[in-house]
């Protein structure tokens, strides 16, 4: 540059050190602009008036040509139209008179500024201090965003940290358990107010932060039953470091806590740890009073003569008790958790068609029974091969859940049913036994009473049937009265002292017309010699005329029937045997029950069923025995054994 403000550069030169220049004529008008300025004015092309695009701002002058030679040299201030940025710089003269022109650059700010105008470093000239300075902005404006980026992060992380650390407090805080954190140095980090309680501090769980624990260990090993136990759990747990659950550490208050340890690891570092304390007395007490009324509930169960079965609600056996198991024929333990209807199939005893019980009372919600009593019994498919008949009742337990599962109940009425069976049978047999003596009474009769030319001897005849008949329904009758008797216990036992061997033989005459009238002969085997006994003689009588009877009965004509008395050791025995037609082995145990007759030589002769079991249970209130040994169609013999003298 020339000391008269003449520029010595071409105008490619200009445009290269000073981007932001600006080249005018005398007229004011534009003859050059740099490359730079062209972004910030892109439409000032050579020959636009200058004063469209640019303002001089200092000094405070109007611009005319005349007043340009004064402020050569000086720094001036350009202010650009429209955006009202600033240029400053120097105007300068051109060679020959051409003009002026201004160099400088732009008057920047901060670093946003460039972006505006799309402008970088590179668009200023190298050695302008604009740059460096506008470099330094750019550099801090990095910086200020990295910054800015960086604690928008930090701010969000400790929002963030804040939430979580106010959520774990207030979770610690509402735990029902009491929470003790503590650092790697057992300085205690979080305790809440439950903590504070089971172990009797008496502050405020914020001012225990920041407490070193590792005295307290010892302070409050007094407070429990076993401090050793209690002090050795806390002492293995931090050296372990592993997860302790449900340690149980029993307080001298007579409380009971529960202790859990848990470690806390941060990527495999060692962080401290949290002990967790929960009082679980009222638990205990529930569990041992639970216990109390379970195993109440299952001596009650047990004792139950029923048998009961409740199932959980997919139907799965879940308890089953003694009598039920029994019944059932296998132990209790295999049938919990096996499905009740495979263990507890009912069958009708009639072949009829009825839906499943089960499917019915967890359809309906409502309760089944097996109808009518004895009568309605099923049949029920033991476990070990057998059927017995059951009464049975199915029904939803009710407990809170809507469906709590069943509760079966049933008995064994296999007993019951047979009886009432023979109760069928026996009415029906004693109908027709009374039916026929009377019938033939009432012909003999009949026939007397319309006949009264009847010679004298037919008459006589015609009247001892009847008078026979009717020994025969007398005796039958007297034969129930008697059984009822007994039954009902009415009748006592009337012990008196006689000779057996005398009944015997009082029996035996008794009975002979019978026998003779079949040509059976009766054997008197005995010792024939006083057998002096005490016991009711008209209860004994009933025990020989039905032994006797019997042997009669069921043997053919002309066969033999044999009696005998005699003392054998302490007790005296009475035998009555026959040739007759016998008892099969399988009709043996049921010869002494009520009605019972057995199907081979029952029903060929008149009976009602009911003369064993008189006698059985004479023989019984006796204190005595009675058997029988029997051989089909060769004969039986039945064996009485009595006291000397019945049991007080
Ligand atoms: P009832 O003689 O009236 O039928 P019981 O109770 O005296 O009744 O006898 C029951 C059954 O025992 C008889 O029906 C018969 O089947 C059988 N029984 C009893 N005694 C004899 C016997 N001596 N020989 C063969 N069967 C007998």
């Amino acid at each position: 540059m020339k000391a008269n403000g003449l520029i010595p550069l071409s105008p490619s030169q200009l445009e290269e050190v000073f981007p932001f220049h600006f080249a005018f004529d005398p007229g004011l008008r534009i003859v050059q602009s740099g490359r730079s300025l062209l972004r910030m004015l892109p439409q000032m092309f050579p020959g636009a008036l200058m004063e469209d695009f640019v303002r001089l701002y200092r000094p405070s002058i109007s611009l005319t040509p005349e007043k340009i030679p004064s402020l050569i040299g000086q720094p001036v201030i350009f202010q650009i139209r429209p955006s009202e940025d600033w240029l400053r710089g120097q105007i300068l003269e051109l060679e020959d008179g051409a003009g002026w022109v201004f160099l400088g650059s732009p008057w920047f700010t901060s670093a946003a500024d460039l972006d505006r105008f799309g402008l970088g470093l590179s668009d200023f000239a190298a050695f302008d201090p604009v740059a460096d300075v506008l470099q330094i902005l750019q550099a801090q404006q990095m910086a200020f965003d990295d910054m800015k980026a960086v604690m928008v992060k930090l701010s969000h992380q400790r929002a963030e940290s804040r939430r979580i650390s106010a959520r774990l407090a207030a979770l610690i805080g509402n735990l029902q358990g009491g929470v003790l954190v503590e650092d790697q140095n057992r300085r205690i980090l979080v305790v809440n107010e439950v903590y504070c309680t089971l172990f009797g501090i008496p502050v405020s769980p914020a001012s225990l932060v920041g407490i070193d624990c590792s005295e307290s260990t010892e302070q409050a090993r007094h407070r429990f039953t076993d401090p050793e136990s209690f002090v050795e759990g806390i002492r293995r747990a931090l050296s372990e470091r592993r997860t302790v659950t449900g340690e149980v550490l029993a307080l001298k208050s007579g409380r009971i806590l529960e202790r859990d340890y848990v470690p806390i690891f941060s990527e495999n570092v060692y962080q401290g740890h949290l002990w967790h304390y929960r009082d679980i007395t009222d638990r205990i007490a529930a569990e041992r009073a639970l216990r109390v009324e379970t195993s109440r509930l299952s001596v009650t169960l047990g004792n139950i003569v029923d048998g009961v079965i409740t199932t959980a609600p997919n139907g799965r056996i879940t308890l089953v008790n003694h009598a039920a198991a029994r019944m059932i024929g296998c132990l209790e333990d295999t049938l919990v958790g096996a499905p009740v209807q495979a263990v507890f199939q009912l069958r009708q005893t009639e072949p009829e068609q009825e839906p499943d019980p089960f499917g019915r009372v967890l359809d309906s919600g409502q309760p089944w029974e097996t109808p009518g009593g004895v009568n309605g019994c099923r049949w029920l498919g033991t476990q070990d091969g057998r059927e017995i008949r059951v009464v049975a009742s199915i029904a939803p337990i009710r407990g809170s859940a809507e469906n709590a599962g069943l509760i079966v109940t049933f008995r064994d009425v296999s007993k019951e049913f047979e009886i009432e069976k023979l109760k069928k049978d026996f009415v029906s047999a004693v109908s027709h036994e009374l039916r026929t003596p009377l019938t033939s009474m009432k012909g003999f009769l009949d026939t007397v009473l319309q006949d009264p030319e009847m010679p004298g001897e037919v008459r006589t005849e015609f009247l001892g049937v009847v008078q026979s008949q009717l020994k025969r329904l007398a005796g039958m009758v007297e034969q129930i009265l008697q059984f009822s008797r007994l039954e009902s216990r009415l009748q006592p036992l009337d012990a008196v002292p006689f000779d057996l061997s005398a009944l015997v033989g009082e029996t035996v005459a008794e009975l002979a017309l019978i026998s003779a009238a079949r040509a059976i002969a009766i054997d008197w085997d005995g010792c024939h010699e006083p057998l002096e006994i005490r016991a009711d003689r008209e209860q004994i009588r009933s025990v020989l005329v039905n032994l006797l009877s019997n042997a009669i009965k069921f043997t053919p004509d002309q066969g033999d029937v044999r009696i005998g008395a005699c003392l054998q050791g302490n007790q005296a025995e009475i035998t009555v045997s026959d040739t007759g037609i016998g008892i099969g082995p399988d009709e043996i145990p049921q010869l002494f029950q009520r009605f019972y007759r057995a199907p081979s030589s029952g029903m060929q002769v008149p009976g009602t069923g009911l003369g064993l079991s008189i006698v059985k249970e004479i023989v019984h209130r006796h204190g005595g025995t009675v058997s029988v040994t029997s051989q089909p169609g060769v004969g039986s013999t039945f064996l009485v054994r009595l006291p000397l003298s019945p049991a007080a």
